[in-house]
């Protein structure tokens, strides 16, 4: 039989204290006393659970693998995704095994958002409860430190519930029941959800949001478009009317209407005639393209079709309207209006097209720093 020795070291306690002895003496080599802990089950102990520096590790592991995910080239919804699925379960192992701070769990969440508008992925005045929120609901789907303590937590407790009937000493242990608490909802914010309460009367929720799980765009673009609709971004009426740092609310183009997300993004004159009509016809371009792609091949397939098709295209006239807001608002009827256009326009790549025009119209006008 031979030991292995460098899996083994001793630890021996005195009423509670450590204490130091010369290790265990064999043929082979000696069996020494450990360090400063050893791992169970990935838990650093030694007198009891090393909980700051298991607390300590898990936060600085888990905040290398954020700065790594953001300087990684995925989209803005696989990087979100990505940190969920990487870089919180670094955090989530332990958290429900040793207690965790509220205000560490803070500190966390904050440095985490830092880190994002370090990257351009968060806009730092726009909502924070809705870059939690799920982005079926016009959010960016990040999950917090918090939610994950909690979740770990909460889902430990119902396990020990459901175990104690048939266990002693889970029984014994008892579960103490944290409240979870429903925070307000980015919905309900004055100026950061009026977009959303004014485009729910009007247009299709579900599908004015799709862009965000669907059109892959950088995160960067994303935090612009949301800070957008959110009134976070500082345009010359903001300043003037709500931080009062400038007297002056008109738009610094045409200098007639007060400059608002609203006005530069469809109302400016100075932009009519240039900006919005680039972004207005590639819009249309899409539409466009894939109406002639199909043209050709109908051609060349159905040579015997050809004059049947063109004497009917001759007479028969359908208007088809496609509207999409400049922050990717669509209507109901959109899939619709699309189908009756030949070949398939996905209205994910029309409203893509829609949101990335006002970015650019944005980062232009604003003279937004290069990140945004
Ligand atoms: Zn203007």
């Amino acid at each position: 039989m031979s030991f292995g020795l460098e899996k083994c070291s001793r630890m021996v306690t005195k009423r509670g204290k450590v204490v130091r002895t010369e290790g265990v003496s064999l043929p082979e080599g000696t069996i020494a006393d450990i360090e400063d802990s050893y791992k169970y089950l990935g838990i650093p102990q030694a007198n009891g659970n090393l909980e700051l520096a298991t607390r300590k590790a898990a936060t600085a592991k888990y905040l290398q693998r954020v700065r790594q995910v953001l300087r990684s080239q995925l989209n803005g919804k696989n990087r979100t995704r990505t940190i969920n699925s990487y870089a919180l379960p670094v955090i989530r192992y332990p958290a429900g095994i040793i207690r965790w701070p509220k205000e560490e769990i803070q500190t966390t969440d904050v440095k985490t958002r830092k880190l994002l508008t370090m990257h351009g992925g968060f806009h730092p005045k726009s909502s924070t409860l809705r870059l939690y929120a799920s982005r079926k609901e016009g959010g960016r789907g990040l999950v917090s430190v918090r939610a994950t303590v909690q979740d770990e937590t909460s889902k430990l407790h119902e396990y020990i519930k459901e175990k104690a009937p048939m266990d002693d000493v889970l029984r014994q242990r008892g579960t103490e029941d944290e409240a979870l608490v429903e925070g307000p909802s980015w919905e309900d914010k004055s100026l950061h959800g009026m977009y959303h309460r004014t485009i729910t009367e009007v247009a299709d929720l579900k599908k004015s949001y799709q862009w965000l799980e669907r059109a892959g765009l950088k995160d960067s673009t994303e935090a612009l478009i949301l800070a957008a609709q959110e009134q976070a971004l500082s345009t010359r009426a903001i300043e003037a009317q709500i931080y009062h740092t400038r007297q002056d609310p008109r738009c610094r183009l045409c200098k007639k209407a007060p400059e608002t997300i609203q006005h530069i993004t469809a109302g400016c004159k100075m932009l009519a005639g240039k900006a919005y009509m680039e972004r207005h016809n590639q819009v249309a371009g899409i539409v466009y393209r894939n109406i002639r792609k199909k043209e050709h091949e109908k051609l060349e397939k159905y040579q015997g079709l050809r004059e049947e098709l063109e004497r009917a295209w001759k007479v028969k006239v359908t208007v088809v309207p496609v509207v999409v807001g400049a922050l990717g608002a669509v209507t109901p009827k959109l899939d619709e209006w699309l189908q009756q256009i030949p070949g398939t326009t996905l209205d994910i790549s029309v409203q893509k097209c829609a949101v990335l025009g006002t970015a650019r119209i944005l980062r232009r006008t604003l003279k937004l720093p290069g990140l945004w």
